[in-house]
């Protein structure tokens, strides 16, 4: 195996590795994951670091917590999705067995642009815990449609083809299940 030709570190029997397989799928740093906790909930992280420890003949990995909206005691604001994820500079190092899955975590930007945004997570602000703090604050966080609401993918959108300005379907009297249609916006359809 790779790892054994690597040079071993003296002091601790860890050995950096760029990436570690866990059940068939390849893992390396800068991925982002899910993770099971002890009681069986999933939290998710990046990949910062991956290690082989040779005393516990174990893969481990510095990770880097994502917070959730519900993870924040300023949570219960309106705007805030269930598929928002928010960067910490909160790190723990795990054991290679409590990796779940790879997630795809996009910057807000790629989120609203992608069209299949299934099992898909965006994030738009980081959170720091030392300073119970959300950055940029949620005063800063762009704004959506003609009632120029914080824009909450939970709530059903459409997203203009032409200049990717997002509407809720309802703001424009649509029922609420046409995302499969592609509505231009006013300003839009002068244009195109
Ligand atoms: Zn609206
Ligand atoms: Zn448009």
């Amino acid at each position: 195996m790779e790892f054994l030709k690597a040079k071993r570190l003296p002091d601790n029997g860890r050995v950096k590795r760029t990436f570690i397989k866990v059940d068939n799928e390849y893992y390396k740093s800068g991925d982002t994951i899910s993770v099971r906790l002890e009681d069986n909930q999933s939290a998710y992280a990046t990949i910062e670091k991956i290690w082989w420890n040779f005393d516990l003949c174990c893969g481990e990995l510095l990770i880097r917590w994502f917070y959730r909206a519900i993870d924040l005691e300023i949570a219960n604001y309106i705007s805030f999705s269930e598929i928002e994820l928010f960067d910490s500079d909160e790190k723990q190092i795990i054991e290679m067995e409590m990796i779940e899955e790879k997630i795809l975590v996009l910057k807000y930007n790629d989120f609203v642009r992608t069209e299949d945004v299934e099992d898909v997570f965006f994030t738009r602000a980081t959170f720091s815990p030392q300073l119970n703090k959300i950055v940029p604050s949620i005063d800063e966080w762009k704004r959506v449609c003609k009632c120029n609401k914080i824009f909450n993918p939970d709530e059903p959108y459409f997203t203009c083809p032409g200049c990717y300005s997002i509407y809720h379907n309802s703001c424009l009297g649509y029922s609420q299940d046409i995302d499969e249609v592609e509505i231009m916006c006013s300003k839009c359809r002068l244009i195109f």
